[in-house]
């Protein structure tokens, strides 16, 4: 978890304040439904791209490189 924005939160250290705010404000949302609580299974990514169909929950980076391995066929 975490964006790139931690890199930058050496600067607040002598600033508790500051740093929970920065923190509030870029920290990534909890949620509960939709495309973002998908997380790839082989990777760890997250959001869009994410193929769940059939019980998969890889992305479809991810897929196109173990596709062959699973037994799926690219129809012509
Ligand atoms: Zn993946």
């Amino acid at each position: 978890m975490g964006g790139h924005y931690t890199k930058c939160l050496k600067i607040y250290m002598n600033k508790p304040g500051k740093l929970k705010k920065v923190l509030r404000h870029n920290s990534r949302k909890e949620r509960t439904t939709g495309y973002a609580t998908a997380r790839c299974i082989r990777c760890g990514r997250m959001g869009r791209g994410l193929i769940r169909k059939y019980g998969l929950n890889i992305c479809r980076q991810c897929f196109r490189e173990v596709a062959k391995e699973m037994g799926w066929k690219k129809l012509e």
